[in-house]
Formats: C-alpha cells, sequence, structure tokens
C-alpha cells in the first residue's frame, strides 16, 4: 500500500530527530487540566506520526489517483453556483470522515490540537499528489484557524485560568468548517490592485446602529465559493495623495459571510459569483470573482487595523505555499526519476547520462534545502504565535517569565520573518524549474497528457504569482537585510569579522566553507548599502551643505533611494537562500552526521551560484539605472510642458 509519508526519508529525518519537540509539545499541550493531554512529548510525536501516517496513506491511495481526472474536468460555474468534479467531492468526503478539518484546532472547539507544523508538513504531501485539491483543502483548517487567531487578537476570545478556550467570536463558524459543512477564504486582489495593495478600493461603511456592510470587487478568490470570507476593504477615504489613509493605514479587515442555508437545505446567497477564471492548471481548484454589494460584514479588531490582520493570515499562507510548492517539487523530482531509471537511450537508462544524473541530482538537493527553510519557518512561526497567545492569556506567568517570554517570542518571530519570503520565492521558482525539468526528462512524452509532467508544470506556473510574487518576495527580504544592518551597523561589522575568522579557523571544512558564504552575502549586503548611501549623496550635491546632514539622516524615499537595492533584490534573496539553507544544514551536520551529505551537495551547488550572483550584483545595473532616472525625468517634465 503507498503512502507519501512513509516512503520520504527526508520527511522522517524531522519527525524522528531533526525537530526540538519538547518546547513545542509543551506550549501546545499548554492546558493544565485537559484530560485527553499526551503523557509525554514522545506519546505526544507517536500521535503526530500517525496521523502523517493516515494522511499519506489516503493521499497515496484515494488523492492521487484521482488527481488527473479532477484536473481534465475542473469546476465550472453553473447557475450561479460552483460544480466541482465528482472525484473531487469524494476526496471532501473522505476528508470529513477523517476528520483532518479541524486537525490543529483546540479540543474544546472540536480540534485535535496537532502543532501547525505537522498540518503544514500534511500540507506538502497532499501537494505532492494534486495542489489544486491541496489548496481548497487548506482553506478549511486553515481559515477556522485564521478565525481563533483574530478572535484572540482582538480580545473576544474568554479563556479560563487553566488555559481552556470558554468562548470565542466566531465559534459557530468555526464549528461549521471543523464539521465540513463550511469553509472560508481571503479576499484582497481587485482588478487595479494586486501586489500595490494601497490602490484597494472595496469600501466598509457603518450604519447608524453599528452594523458594517461591505462593497466591492474581488477577483481571484481561491475556493471564494465558500461562506465566509475574509475581506480587506477601505473604511478611511483618501483625501489628497499624500493623505496618509490613501495607503494602507486606511483597510480594515471584515468577516463577511457570503450566503445562508435554510432549513432545506437551500442556498440564498448575499454575495453573488461574479465568475470563475479559467486557468492554465490548478483546475480542481475554484479562482472566483465576487461583487459585495452592501453585504453585511463584522468588522475585525479596529477599523484601520485591516493591513496588520492580514499579515497574520499572510505569514501562514506563505509557509503554506511554501509546503504546496516542495510537494509539487517532489512529485516532479519522483516522476523524473522513475521515468529515468526505465528510459533507454544510446545503450543505458538515460539517468546514467551525465546531464541528467546532474538535474536528478540538483533537484533533490534542492528539495532537502528547501524542506530545511520550511520546516525551520513554520516551527518558529508557530513558536511565535503560541508565546503570543500564552502572554495574552496566562494570569499565572510573574514579571520574570512574562520578560522572559517576550523575549523568546521576538526571536522566534525574528527566524520566521527572515526564513518566509525566502521559503516562498525559492519554493515557488523551483517548483516551475523542477517541473520544467520533468517534461523535459520525459522527452516527447512530457508533453503529451498521459505522463502527468506537463500537468504540474501548468499547475507550477502560478506559484511565483500568487500569495505575493516572487519580486514582492525578494523586494521584503531585501528590505529586512537592509533595515536590519541600518539598525545595528556595529553588529554588522561584528559578524563580518566573526564570519571571516570563522572561514580561516573553524576546524571543520564544512564549517568553513559555509562561513566563506556568510562572508560573500555580508559583502554583498555591504555593497548594497555603500551604493544606496553613495547615490543619496549625489542626490544632494546640488543642496546646501547646511542640508546634507538632515537630508541624508531623515528624507529617505524608498522608490527613489533603494533603486539600486530594488534592482538587485532577487539576486540578494537568492544569496540569502544559499546561505540560509547552508547555515541550516550545518547545524543539523553538527547533530546528526548522516546530514554531512546533504550540507555537502547543497554547498557544492551554491558555493559558484554565490560567487556569480555576487559579481552580477557588484558589477551591473548602471547602465539600466541611468536609463531609468532619464526615463523618470522625461515623465516628470511632461506634465510641465503641456501646462
Ligand atoms: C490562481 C490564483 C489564485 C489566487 N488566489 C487569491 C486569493 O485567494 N486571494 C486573493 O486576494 N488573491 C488571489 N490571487 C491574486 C494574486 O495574489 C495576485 O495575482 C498577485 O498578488 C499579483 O497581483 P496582480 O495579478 O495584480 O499582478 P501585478 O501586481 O499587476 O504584478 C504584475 C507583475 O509586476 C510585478 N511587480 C509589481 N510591482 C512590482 C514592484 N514594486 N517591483 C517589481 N515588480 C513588481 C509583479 O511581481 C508581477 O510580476 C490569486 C491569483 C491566481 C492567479
Amino acid at each position: 500500500m503507498g503512502n507519501y509519508y512513509k516512503d520520504n526519508d527526508d520527511i522522517r529525518y524531522y519527525i524522528e530527530k531533526g525537530i526540538d519537540w519538547a518546547p513545542l509539545v509543551a506550549i501546545t499541550e499548554r492546558r493544565s487540566d485537559d484530560p485527553d493531554k499526551h503523557e509525554s512529548t514522545k506519546a505526544a510525536v507517536a500521535f503526530y506520526e500517525d496521523i502523517l501516517t493516515m494522511v499519506g496513506e489516503f493521499v497515496a491511495e484515494e488523492m492521487a489517483p484521482r488527481a488527473a481526472a479532477i484536473d481534465r474536468q475542473g469546476v465550472e460555474l453553473v447557475d450561479g453556483e460552483v460544480r466541482s468534479p465528482r472525484e473531487l467531492d469524494e476526496l471532501f468526503h473522505k476528508i470529513r470522515e477523517l476528520d483532518l478539518h479541524g486537525m490543529c484546532l483546540p479540543r474544546e472547539l472540536g480540534g485535535m490540537n496537532v502543532p501547525l507544523l505537522i498540518y503544514f508538513l500534511n500540507t506538502e504531501v497532499m501537494g505532492r499528489a494534486d495542489v489544486s485539491t491541496m489548496a481548497h483543502h487548506s482553506f478549511h483548517g486553515g481559515m477556522a484557524m485564521a478565525m481563533l487567531a483574530f478572535s484572540i487578537r482582538e480580545g473576544t476570545t474568554e479563556v479560563d485560568a487553566s488555559g481552556k478556550i470558554v468562548q470565542t467570536r466566531w465559534q459557530d463558524y468555526i464549528a461549521e468548517v471543523v464539521r465540513g459543512d463550511a469553509w472560508g477564504c481571503m479576499d484582497i486582489t481587485e482588478p487595479d490592485a494586486g501586489s500595490d495593495m494601497a490602490r484597494l478600493r472595496a469600501v466598509g461603511e457603518q450604519d447608524a446602529s453599528g452594523q458594517w456592510y461591505v462593497t466591492g470587487e474581488k477577483i481571484f478568490i481561491t475556493s471564494g465559493h465558500g461562506k465566509y470570507h475574509f475581506v480587506i476593504a477601505r473604511t478611511e477615504q483618501p483625501g489628497q495623495s499624500d493623505d496618509p489613509m490613501a495607503g494602507l493605514q486606511g483597510l480594515s479587515m471584515f468577516l463577511v459571510p457570503t450566503y445562508t442555508e435554510d432549513a432545506q437545505g437551500n442556498r440564498h446567497r448575499i454575495v453573488p459569483l461574479a465568475r470563475v477564471e479559467e486557468k492554465m492548471g490548478h483546475h480542481g481548484s475554484a479562482t472566483c470573482a465576487l461583487a459585495f454589494e452592501r453585504a453585511p460584514a463584522d468588522l475585525v479588531g479596529k477599523r484601520g487595523e485591516g493591513f496588520k490582520y492580514m499579515l497574520v493570515l499572510m505569514n501562514n499562507a506563505r509557509l503554506g505555499v511554501g509546503f504546496e510548492c516542495i510537494g509539487l517539487c517532489e512529485a516532479a523530482f519522483r516522476l523524473a526519476r522513475d521515468y529515468a531509471a526505465e528510459r533507454q537511450s544510446m545503450g543505458k537508462t538515460i539517468d546514467r547520462h551525465e546531464m541528467i544524473a546532474d538535474y536528478l541530482e540538483e533537484m533533490a538537493t534542492d528539495i532537502q534545502g528547501l524542506r530545511a527553510l520550511g520546516v525551520h519557518g513554520a516551527y518558529h512561526e508557530e513558536m511565535a504565535q503560541k508565546i503570543r497567545m500564552q502572554l495574552d492569556f496566562d494570569p499565572r506567568l510573574s514579571a520574570d517569565q512574562r520578560r522572559h517570554l517576550e523575549r523568546t517570542q521576538s526571536w522566534h518571530a525574528g527566524q520566521a520573518r527572515r526564513v518566509t519570503p525566502l521559503l516562498k520565492y525559492y519554493g515557488a521558482e523551483k517548483a516551475v524549474e523542477h517541473a520544467r525539468r520533468a517534461v523535459q526528462i520525459h522527452g516527447g512524452n512530457g508533453y503529451t497528457t498521459e505522463y502527468g509532467a506537463e500537468k504540474l508544470l501548468r499547475d507550477a506556473v502560478v506559484m511565483p504569482i500568487y500569495e505575493g510574487t516572487s519580486q514582492i518576495q525578494s523586494l521584503m527580504a531585501m528590505k529586512d537585510t537592509i533595515g536590519a544592518v541600518m539598525k545595528d551597523p556595529q553588529g554588522f561589522v561584528r559578524r563580518i569579522g566573526q564570519a571571516r575568522w570563522r572561514s580561516l579557523s573553524a576546524r571543520d571544512p564544512l564549517e568553513r566553507r559555509v562561513a566563506k558564504i556568510q562572508v560573500a552575502s555580508l559583502g554583498v549586503q555591504q555593497h548594497l548599502i555603500a551604493r544606496t548611501a553613495g547615490d543619496k549623496f549625489k542626490s544632494l550635491r546640488d543642496r546646501p551643505m547646511g542640508e546634507w546632514s538632515e537630508r541624508f539622516l531623515k528624507n529617505w524615499d524608498p522608490k527613489r533611494d533603494f533603486a539600486f537595492a530594488m534592482l538587485h533584490a532577487e539576486r540578494l534573496t537568492r544569496i540569502l537562500v544559499d546561505e540560509c539553507v547552508a547555515e541550516l544544514l550545518l547545524d543539523q551536520a553538527r547533530k546528526h552526521p548522516e546530514r554531512r551529505e546533504v550540507l555537502e551537495r547543497w554547498l557544492d551547488r551554491v558555493e559558484p551560484r554565490v560567487k556569480l550572483l555576487a559579481e552580477e550584483i557588484t558589477t551591473t545595473g548602471q547602465r539600466l539605472l541611468a536609463d531609468l532616472r532619464r526615463r523618470q525625468a522625461a515623465a516628470d517634465a511632461e506634465p510641465m510642458a503641456a501646462e
């Protein structure tokens, strides 16, 4: 019998020894009076492994065999509602029987109290079989978790002294989702606003009784035929273009139920489905356009806090997409590897031809690097979120304990923040590359629909687009990296010194190699900062000298002053991935010698790549930036010429 968890040694490494379970189990099982609490960390991990084993078998035996039929038939809009392929309905019936929707929710809300990390690993396992079924599944439990997290954050969840949730604001909605009767979705994108959220125009308005209503058009909403929509809308209308409310500060988050059902189960839509997109891939996942027309809504938190709430949703969603990408890479790699082991060419199987062997080894190495990033990011994000909840609720904490927890929380949050854009960026780019390689390794067969490789490629292409494009992830990673250096320049100089010292004197040759990558990465960061500061100085040349200090220290315009860093943001991000994975694998190799081989493969791949990227960053870009500046100056002069 197939099992997509059991047949994956790398995931099993993490479950069996690569994760520091004790703190995660302790905080997940923090309720003192829970009769169903696991007796020990070991017992808890054994339970988590049972869940992964169950999901692994379900995915291999039920999900994978239906993927092609779901892809062929796809979802469609019929009489104003989405009709799903029969095979997709069958799968969701079985998922309901397995009780998977409430997996991570606390037991008192009908869940199994399993860590989010296990949920993310399940996401990978499911993504390996079919990303569109996996995506729809994630809009069930994931949205119920968001309802709970938002209610806790806004202070509408009540918890007793033992840590048990007594009541939470959207308890009935959560129960519906756990039963599999409803699901939710995340409505951000509009026709004129995708990456640039400051351009969002849907509005939230309040009547005299205090009831909120949402009006506006939302597009590209995954699983948008679901009942509960988290909608981001503008509550403060922009005045002048320099009005702070014109941008992200004027946005609020709402929870909007989009239909009701009567006792006979007939659905009455409050928000009609305007369209279901016809797409290149993800055929089992409905991508909907909706028209909100004064739809009654619950305001989440306070008005103007929408962006803050959205970031919470997005952090988890980006990690989720990262794991989805790993699943797709794993599918592409296995399909290609198995085909290459059978197909004969010029006297041997093609996996013994040098170039193909090289492709396959690189794919396997990328996947292990990505999984190291994913597990690290998910672990720290979950620890940060759960410690924050403990700080919010636990009245038994002393002032000292509170201070210690604040520091620990901030450290975990920093780790998660570093890794999340790197995982989303690299996972998405690799998903496309691996799928394309799977097609290539299949030759002509890869271009037909029979072998499954072309489906992987069609499904992969959207990954660098949704949940924040690759370019937006790169800008975020660059901004955080440069921002951290500017905040603590002495710390940065110290890090350079330490990395240089390790690169020369560390006893372990692998540690020296990792330190060399760190030196290269820090050198690139230094170059970007020096260039940015240099450009800023140049822009001050025409100003009176008396203004220099004030203008240099204060008047930074991110769009103008960071042009050089923005130009190279993606290259920097690739270096940051190479460096971060090398550090994570080194840490694993120190604890578990069998991981040295993985680190060695990673370093062999990334050492020349980092050199090339560093060379590109330090030697290219001037001509293009000068050209862009000329074009901007011409555009700025245009209205004046017209006057
Ligand atoms: C299948 C699918 C499912 C989706 N699901 C959801 C969902 O559930 N909920 C939801 O709200 N949205 C969803 N989306 C929308 C998705 O998040 C957006 O498409 C994405 O954020 C990009 O926005 P855009 O399409 O408007 O492209 P644009 O923002 O117009 O970007 C076009 C290109 O310009 C680049 N670009 C933009 N700004 C910059 C910059 N400053 N620097 C460099 N490059 C830049 C982008 O990276 C991109 O390559 C989905 C989309 C698809 C295709």
